[in-house]
């Protein structure tokens, strides 16, 4: 079981020198459980991700959305596997209560005049799969998906992918409440061995963002303290989140939770 993460941006992708360390992408995370491929938010990063799946010959994907902001689908019309005949990909989403949600959505992405073609181009064959935040998900025999709702405008979930003994968690958008633990989120992550975290904003930042549906990094540093977490992975930086401001987060992170790693493209990590 691994993670590999392909975008690790919030809000807008960005590139400019200053970016190139940790990357300019947005939200998107590859988990693979033994051989089955596991896709979490259809950012920007998944363009380079399904080059890699169909260059690997990969026919089978389930992908799940955090939501479907912006940020978290522009990836899919540009996402090469999806381009494939014979190849299956399923969406799942469990942010909206009303079914069909997440699949309106992604026609009204793909629609004049905001995109010029409509996901039937797409060659692979594609399936919705609607679920409730809360519900618990068994995409393939030995994989356990728990998921919970979060903190963000128009609904957000978060999942907890269990395989093989091992967990990682991706908890991305989400809002708390100062010094108030969300109860989700802990239940979430409680004990896991790796927890992806929305930390958009510092707690210097956050009181000017109520209301925006993001995190800081120093709330995931307390919430996996507080939640018994191997290792905590800070998440969806803000754009303006250069390399520089990104290393200084990451020095301070690690002496208030010493299992801390800021997110860049390429990073693998093992439970
Ligand atoms: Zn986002
Ligand atoms: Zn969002």
């Amino acid at each position: 079981m691994y993670v590999r993460f392909w975008g690790v941006r919030g809000s807008i992708p960005v590139s400019d020198p200053r970016y190139i360390h940790y990357g300019g992408n947005t939200s998107c995370i590859e988990l693979r459980c033994g051989e089955t491929a596991l896709v979490f938010d259809a950012g920007t990063g998944l363009r380079g991700l399904g080059a890699a799946l169909v260059e690997e010959g990969c026919t089978e994907v389930d992908l799940f959305l955090s939501h479907t902001h912006v940020d978290h689908v522009l990836g899919l019309p540009f996402f090469p596997f999806a381009d494939r005949s014979g190849n299956t990909l399923r969406l799942w989403s469990g942010h909206q209560p009303a079914s069909g949600a997440t699949e309106r959505a992604i026609r009204h992405l793909m629609s004049a005049p905001l995109f010029p073609v409509p996901p039937e181009v797409l060659a692979a064959d594609i399936a919705f799969r609607d679920f409730r935040a809360g519900e618990t998900l068994t995409p393939k025999p030995g994989i356990a998906i728990r998921t919970a709702p979060l903190r963000h405008p128009g609904g957000a979930t978060g999942y907890r992918i269990e395989y093989d003994g091992h967990s990682i968690c991706y908890v991305t958008d989400t809002e708390h409440e100062p010094g108030r633990q969300d109860e989700n989120v802990v239940g979430l992550i409680e004990g896991a061995d790796i927890v992806v975290y929305d930390a958009m904003f510092t707690d210097d930042e956050f009181p000017r963002h109520r209301g925006w549906g993001h995190s800081t990094w120093e709330e995931g540093a307390r919430l996996c303290r507080a939640a018994g977490v191997k290792t905590y992975v800070i998440f969806h930086h803000a754009p303006e989140r250069d390399d520089e401001a990104l290393r200084g987060i990451e020095a301070a992170a690690r002496r208030m939770f010493a299992g801390s790693v800021v997110a860049r493209e390429g990073l693998t990590l093992s439970p």
